[in-house]
């Protein structure tokens, strides 16, 4: 964190304007150089391989990158010490890998008989939650089916006092290969053995209590802790809540997307809101107190005489957190719109005549109007003149 950050279409050595295909491109080509597999235990290179990868995924995805457009890392920043483990992306890298490293790894990359440990899939989740538990973050329960090493058999799948025998097919490699004659001479096709499906083990005496799966499925309830500023489509990742791995791999995680359900009056753009506020032709007019709803709470602002409609006001740091600091707050606009009354009494009515007559604000009296007793001082239209003649 105290190194500085590098600007991330000078990591993928595009332009802003790099399209999809350029962005792929561009990463391939760095990934293919600076990945783990190819530079073992060279550390300069993992790093410029997960400078690459962040780069890409943010820039890959159109609304990340409008973010980072816009803000910079600031957009993203400060994941380690958020809450929770909150990823800021919401970035999977296991589909980043799957999309890219399919063809440069001839694909499998992460099933079949690799035989060596492999992280287990991440698994997703979708929780929804309010404009305000957006706004200042919540926990949540979320209930979900988690396979867990079956104990009765350790998670061989075999039943207890029985092992697993080596597949026969295949000799315990999960492949057989296939020789046939073609036009072009021999071919060999590699295939996932049909008797194993892969695994190399043939269970002959299921485990009764996971039926030879090796797993037991059960509900769980996972507490989520969804920090302040979260916005809708965004996710937290929780570590090790995802599908278990094989051979000794970690679990893969849980990425929970949050839903925000919309409110009735505030409207976000990122860390501000939006929202319109009505003021009655009186406070417009007069200027005076008016209580606004904000995520807050009721504040009462100060409305100016002579506010017209659709004046548009700043309420200072009552919008969203910042996800990376809380204590940071976007502003609130609000749309002030002055009501015109209806329903009035007969006396209110009166009253207005009264203001009418008496202020002059009659744009074109009508002759013979009832209000019409007094000439009236108006500016314009040469009808000063008149009124002085
Ligand atoms: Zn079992
Ligand atoms: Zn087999």
């Amino acid at each position: 964190m105290a190194d500085q950050k590098r600007d991330y279409y000078e990591v993928l050595g595009v332009d802003k304007n790099a399209d999809d295909a350029a962005l792929k491109k561009a990463y391939r080509a760095l990934a293919k150089q600076y990945h783990p597999d190819m530079n073992p235990g060279d550390a300069e290179a993992e790093k410029k391989f997960k400078e690459a990868s962040e780069a890409y995924a943010v820039l890959s995805d159109p609304e990340k990158k409008q973010k980072y457009d816009q803000f910079g890392h600031a957009a993203f920043d400060g994941g380690a010490g958020g809450a929770g483990g909150f990823d800021f992306s919401g970035m999977d890298m296991g589909d980043i890998f799957g999309d890219i490293f399919g063809d440069i790894f001839g694909g499998g990359r992460r099933r079949g008989p690799s035989n060596g440990p492999v992280r287990g899939a991440s698994l997703r989740a979708v929780v929804r939650i309010s404009f305000e538990e957006a706004a200042f973050g919540v926990e949540k329960e979320i209930e979900i089916t988690l396979k867990d090493d079956c104990a009765t058999c350790h998670s061989t799948g075999a039943k207890p006092g029985t092992t697993p025998e080596t597949c026969s097919k295949c000799g315990g490699k999960g492949k057989v290969v296939y020789t046939q004659q073609s036009l072009f001479g021999m071919m060999q096709n590699v295939q996932t053995c049909p008797d194993c499906h892969g695994s190399g083990k043939m269970i002959k005496d299921k485990c009764p209590d996971c039926r030879g799966t090796g797993y037991i499925s059960n509900r769980k309830t996972i507490k989520v802790a969804i920090p302040a500023g979260i916005d809708n489509g965004q996710s937290v990742r929780i570590r090790d809540k995802g599908e278990p791995g094989t051979n000794g791999g970690p679990r893969g995680d849980l990425l929970v997307e949050v839903s925000v359900t919309r409110h009735p009056i505030f409207q976000r753009q990122d860390m501000n809101v939006f929202s319109s506020a009505p003021i009655s032709f009186a406070q417009a007019t007069l200027g005076g107190e008016v209580r606004i709803n904000t995520i807050d709470g009721d504040v009462v602002y100060e409305v100016k005489p002579g506010t017209q409609t659709d004046t548009k006001i700043r309420l200072k740091s009552k919008g969203i957190p910042s996800l990376r600091n809380k204590s940071i707050r976007g502003d609130h606009y609000v749309t002030l719109v002055v009501q015109v009354p209806t329903g009035l009494s007969g006396e209110a009515k009166e009253a207005l005549r009264q203001f009418d007559a008496v202020s002059g604000a009659t744009l074109t009296p009508v002759s013979g109007g009832k209000t019409e007793e007094k000439p009236t001082k108006r500016k314009g239209f040469g009808r000063k003149n008149k009124d002085e003649s």
